[in-house]
């Protein structure tokens, strides 16, 4: 992705556009962990049937549906093991749809076994098969429960199609009552289970929302300048080797400007410090609305120096816009600083990248330094260009 730090207004309003329909990170971790939980439970199933099957002679009794039900947790198996997942920007109905299917797959392998289980019971005159049976269904509701409490009425659903089955052919086979108790219990345990990790996942899911977040915002403000609201120097840097970088393999015309107001001092002590501030965040307002466009960055170096960089312009358009800037200023008193009306006046130097003279960000930084210099030592209130 284009790095979003560097974004510019323009590019800022595209990658919210973009993100609107990407899933939210809730959807696609709940995806992550569905996944990562679905291959689990896969051969226990295939295991337990075997087992079961094997316990009550199935394999002589009725090898035919005996197989098929095999074949099928087979095949279920394989599927849980192939369903990937995806990357993190798709859409949101992907995310969904994978989501989705991954439940019908879940619900299928819950209905087959709820049924395969019950009619081993109603089948099966050996304990020890019935035994097998049962307490494996027992297994995987509770296991069902604490793995997948991401959706809780599937959940149910499948906790359900599992476990109802099972007690129902206990009672039709005349199983003794303490059994049959002890079973209903346990479901009403289940179904407890159930809800109560589900409530922890989605608190979970809220705290880690909280943290990304915060997180967020603080990776936001490490970019911003406090007193402004600018970028600060840190992302004007990493912005300014980006597009150095861009400039020298596809020759994309980039300029830099280095403004610092004039005898900033003096208004200091004749106005005081915070109408000094006061001064600077009014000229940062004034240099944003100059310097809007798409491929333009504006960004405070520190004290009452600011950076421009401008992309994709000829080096006599940088120099025209700041020539424009800077007269804009000298003709207009800054009137809201805390009240107070200040003129200020800033000198400008201005580079634009050369390929054969500027071998990186660096020597164009410079270059516009040096400019600078020169201005502020032709008398102030004036831009300069570097030599081309
Ligand atoms: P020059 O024309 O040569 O640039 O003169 P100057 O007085 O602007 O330059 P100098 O670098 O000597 O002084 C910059 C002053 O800017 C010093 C300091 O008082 C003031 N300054 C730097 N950062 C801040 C700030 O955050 N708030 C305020 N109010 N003043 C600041
Ligand atoms: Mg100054
Ligand atoms: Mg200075």
């Amino acid at each position: 992705m284009h790095r979003a730090g560097m974004g510019t207004p323009m590019s800022e309003t595209i990658d919210r556009a973009i993100s609107s329909a990407q899933a939210a990170p809730r959807l696609l971790q709940e995806l992550r962990e569905t996944l990562q939980r679905l291959r689990l439970g896969g051969p226990f199933y295939v295991l337990l049937w075997l087992l079961a099957g094997v316990a009550a002679d199935l394999w002589l009794r009725a090898p035919v549906a005996f197989t098929l039900i095999g074949v099928c947790f087979g095949g279920l198996t394989v599927m849980r093991f192939r369903i990937r997942g995806l990357p993190d920007d798709s859409d949101e109905n992907a995310v969904r749809g994978r989501l989705d299917f991954i439940w019908a797959l879940l619900l299928v392998n819950a209905g087959v076994w709820g049924a395969a289980a019950a009619w081993l019971l109603l089948a099966a005159p050996e304990e020890s098969a019935r035994t097998v049976a049962a307490i494996s269904s027992y297994a995987f509701a509770t296991a069902f429960a604490h793995n997948f409490p991401m959706r809780l009425r599937h959940a149910f659903a499948a906790v359900f199609l599992i476990y109802l089955p099972t007690l129902i052919a206990l009672v039709a086979s005349g199983a003794r009552y303490e059994l049959i108790g002890v079973s209903a219990l346990y479901l009403l345990y289940v179904s407890l289970a159930l809800r109560r990790s589900h409530a922890e996942y989605l608190q979970r899911l809220d705290l880690e929302d909280e943290l990304r977040e915060q997180r967020d915002l603080f990776q936001q403000q490490s970019r911003r300048d406090g007193l402004t609201g600018l970028a600060n120097r840190r992302r004007f840097s990493s912005a300014l080797e980006d597009w150095s970088m861009q400039a020298r393999t596809h020759g994309t015309p980039l300029s830099l400007l280095i403004l610092d107001l004039d005898h900033f001092k003096a208004i200091n002590d004749q106005h005081g410090h915070a109408r000094g501030d006061a001064c600077l965040r009014e000229f940062a307002d004034r240099l944003q609305a100059s310097f809007a466009g798409s491929e333009e960055l504006v960004a405070r170096l520190g004290g009452e120096e600011f950076g421009v960089l401008l992309r994709g312009m000829s080096r006599r358009q940088a120099f025209d816009r700041a020539e424009g800037f800077r007269a804009g200023l000298a003709e207009a008193a800054i009137g809201a600083c805390n009240g107070a009306s200040v003129q200020l006046r800033v000198s400008v130097g201005v580079a634009a990248f050369e390929p054969h003279l500027h071998h990186d960000a660096d020597a164009l930084y410079h270059a516009a330094d040096t400019a600078l210099y020169a201005a502020k030592g032709s008398g102030r209130n004036t831009v300069m260009q570097a030599d081309p």
